[in-house]
């Protein structure tokens, strides 16, 4: 099979392996579509090749690992011990594979494991034509979604919707969203879908287009316009009661404190950084409720693709580029632009 590797210092070639076989409780899935993540870019493909295989942020950056991490596709092949799946059948692999059987991953939150492996960094993930995963990490895709819908909503939309569902969004709602990457604009979905009136940030043109036609109320230049400024005149001067950082842009994650009102709340998503914060006048004095979001438990990934399936979320708006593992050069440069919204590769 093909798979594509990611040395580091945004190179990639493709790689020929030997066709995986399963083994006990592993399944082989047929790979229909695979996106691309900003972990796949912050972790793996732009870091210099001298600073890879090591932990950066308790992440396993290989250069040798197959990359991708948000698989969907075709049941190919079942091991040992494999009961609830059988060939042919359409699944989504839930990309963090907990032991099993440690207090964190029997409340779901494989994410917490400490003997945690995660596809595509640790183990062999999905940017090739098969990859092997547990039975256990698999969710079927319900037949109403197409493999782009659900390789999306396994890592980026997913994370999104953890962080509305977390926040309680309403129709009572104003949301800011700093950040309009694929986890940025699936927010702005669903934070639409809960009810809230949306004001969508980036500094690039093409985000802020796609923010707008999936229905934000108003999307603003950061580099043109004072944000907490245009944010305050929307809101008659309060501020927003709920807003999402999805930017990990150090500017954006002091912004979105002060342009959110007295008792709003504030999720952080985007990843990596620093920030420098005054805690007294940004956080204390406004009664500030801040939580950190990371990810969502596969219980959370089944009502999500089954809300999804129900009410037809118009996530493949926000899918605007298609390519084979044989464009992989000219995908990765697209996505490192950040001039798309989310970029998938398909198979046939
Ligand atoms: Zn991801
Ligand atoms: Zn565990």
């Amino acid at each position: 099979m093909k798979a594509l590797q990611f040395p580091g210092s945004r190179e990639v070639f493709i790689k020929e392996f030997p066709d995986p076989k399963p083994g006990k409780d592993e399944v082989v899935i047929r790979m229909k579509a695979s996106g691309i993540c900003g972990s796949d870019l912050n972790y793996l493909y732009r870091i210099p090749k001298e600073e890879k295989d090591k932990y950066v942020l308790g992440v396993w950056v290989s250069s040798t690992v197959i990359p991708g991490h948000e698989p969907c596709g075709i049941v190919e092949e079942v091991g040992e011990n494999v009961t609830h799946l059988k060939k042919g059948d359409r699944v989504i692999v839930y990309h963090i594979s907990g032991c099993g059987v440690c207090k964190s991953c029997r409340e779901g939150y494989y994410m917490h494991c400490k003997n945690k492996k995660t596809y595509g960094f640790d183990i062999n993930g999905s940017f090739a034509d098969f990859m092997v995963a547990k039975e256990k990490d698999c969710v079927l895709l319900p037949d109403e979604l197409s493999f782009e819908e659900g390789c999306y909503y396994a890592c980026g939309a997913g994370t999104a919707f953890k962080a509305c569902k977390r926040l309680n969004i309403s129709g009572l709602d104003t949301v800011s969203i700093f950040g309009l990457g694929p986890v940025g604009l699936a927010a702005v979905m669903f934070a639409k879908k809960f009810g809230g009136k949306v004001i969508a940030v980036d500094p690039i043109d093409v985000r802020r287009d796609i923010a707008k036609n999936i229905g934000a109320d108003y999307v603003i230049n950061p580099l043109e316009e004072d944000v907490v400024r245009e944010i305050k005149k929307i809101t008659d001067g309060e501020g927003t009661s709920v807003s999402i950082e999805c930017s990990s842009n150090p500017t954006a994650r002091s912004q979105i404190l002060d342009s959110t009102k007295i008792w709003g709340k504030v999720a952080y998503v985007g990843e990596g950084k620093t920030v420098t914060i005054d805690v007294s006048n940004q956080i204390i004095h406004k009664h500030l409720t801040i939580f950190g979001s990371w990810v969502y438990t596969i219980p959370e990934l089944m009502d999500l693709l089954n809300f999804a399936a129900k009410e037809k979320l118009n996530l493949p708006a926000l899918i605007t580029h298609q390519f084979t593992l044989d464009e992989a050069e000219e995908a990765l440069k697209l996505a490192d632009s950040g001039k798309s919204g989310k970029i998938v590769f398909k198979w046939d």
